[in-house]
């Protein structure tokens, strides 16, 4: 396979662990959202296990296929972390004592007035030529080492270790080398599907391999990622990534919530803290997660006042003063439930605004005229009321999701004065 400096970028994450159901790779995450934010992208990654014929077998492929090959894992005493003797058997290499390394792991042992176990020793061997990257969390040392035309960066497993080391030893190594600048950019959306917001824009997609607009949807919100390389400088890449975001946004207009990476519940918490006003939300088949998704923002508390989860009919008569017989005539799940529960959270935590969400999450319970997937949406202010109702598709879960998504973008909307508000009811 062709070659060219940097131009494939691989990870190799080791560990048996790591393909059982219990643990998750971390790390390469951390790694690419690293290696992204200085312009590589990652061609590959690959989990293997702590298996040496394995672990040959990847290192060989990825050797082959990658200029840049990151391993993560498998660099500790015991028996089963065969990382580097891994790669010193496919590069044809000795391991060698690094009298150095031994001795700061020697250091740190007596430091912590442990007696250093005899294993310890192997984390001192380390691949014939390779330069130490110093653990200043542990004791198994990183290892950079050139190879033909591939780098190759051996990092501790445990991220604690993993991520100072990167940021100390092997990012600067890095971006000196660089040959191109990445620029990049999310807008999220939200309230079009996706292949709404497909249609919109799909004209705009750049030809050219060095801009690149990619869609990741979700029920409740699809995000448009954008991405531009410059092989000159990185104010070329913002350039060219500026030009294609400003005739993105034009399309997509106010569905745009973010430009900057921010959360919905975080665009509305700032509106709410700018504008001075509060919140209380009340919440049927969402269970919490309204509150929940607030309240994940640090510094929420200067403008969430309340949370309910009100399941039963009871529970909405008896904590928000919902007239018994309205949910007799209409149900709990009704346009008339919803606009009874955001009056009754906004009175009763004295709140500017009040949201609520009743609604059939599924997968049982839903009939011809109420189906799985209707929702009725309220947000009330000292200027009114309105209410939406809403079928929403797809899991419990994702149904729960796009209640919120709904209730915050209501009033997100509100917030900018973006809502063609006539007051009292608008959409039954
Ligand atoms: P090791 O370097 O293989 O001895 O890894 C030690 C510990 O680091 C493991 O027990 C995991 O808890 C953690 N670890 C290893 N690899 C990863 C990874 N790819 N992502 C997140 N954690 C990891
Ligand atoms: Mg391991």
């Amino acid at each position: 396979m062709k070659k060219k400096f940097l131009d494939r970028v691989e990870i190799l994450a080791i560990g048996s662990e790591l393909l059982t159901p219990y643990y998750l790779d971390t790390n390469s995450l951390y790694l690419t959202q690293q290696l992204n934010d200085f312009g590589y992208e990652v061609s590959f990654k690959t989990i293997v296990g702590d298996d040496l014929e394995n672990l040959l077998l990847c290192i060989t492929l990825a050797l082959d296929r990658a200029s840049l090959l990151l391993a993560v894992g498998g660099l500790g005493p015991t028996a089963d972390d065969l990382t580097s003797l891994a790669f010193a058997k496919v590069l044809k290499r000795k391991l060698v004592l690094n009298k150095d390394v031994l001795r700061r792991i020697r250091l740190r042992f007596k430091k912590r007035k442990i007696a250093m176990p005899s294993s310890a020793i192997k984390q001192a061997y380390l691949i014939e030529g390779a330069v130490a990257l110093p653990n200043r969390r542990g004791t198994a040392p990183g290892q950079w080492v050139e190879a033909g035309t591939n780098k190759i960066v051996l990092l501790p497993g445990p991220p604690h270790e993993l991520k100072p080391m990167f940021e100390e030893f092997v990012r600067p190594r890095l971006e000196a080398q660089r040959y191109k600048h990445l620029a990049r950019k999310v807008l999220k959306t939200t309230g079009m599907t996706e292949s709404r917001v497909e249609s919109l824009i799909r004209d705009l997609y750049p030809r050219k391999g060095d801009v690149k607009v990619t869609l990741l949807a979700r029920p409740g919100q699809i995000e448009v990622h954008l991405s531009a390389v410059s092989v000159k400088s990185q104010s070329q890449a913002e350039i060219k990534l500026e030009r294609l975001r400003k005739k993105i946004s034009v399309r997509l207009r106010d569905h745009i919530f973010s430009e900057g990476g921010q959360e919905l519940e975080e665009v509305v918490g700032n509106l709410l803290r700018g504008k001075k006003k509060t919140l209380a939300v009340a919440e049927s088949c969402s269970g919490g997660l309204l509150g929940h998704r607030l309240t994940n923002v640090p510094g929420s508390s200067d403008y969430f006042l309340e949370g309910v989860v009100v399941y039963s009919n009871e529970a909405k008569t008896d904590v928000l003063a919902v007239d018994p017989s309205l949910l007799a005539k209409h149900g709990a799940v009704s346009f008339e439930a919803a606009l009874a529960m955001a009056r009754g959270i906004r009175q009763r935590a004295r709140a500017s605004y009040g949201l609520a969400i009743t609604g059939i999450a599924g997968p049982a319970g839903g009939t011809l005229r109420k189906p799985v997937g209707l929702v009725f949406v309220a947000l009330d202010s000292s200027e009114g009321t309105e209410v939406e109702k809403n079928l929403f598709l797809g899991s419990r879960r994702q149904i729960k999701f796009q209640s919120t998504q709904k209730a915050l973008d209501m009033l997100r909307r509100r917030l900018l004065g973006l809502s063609v508000f006539r007051g009292e009811k608008t959409k039954k």
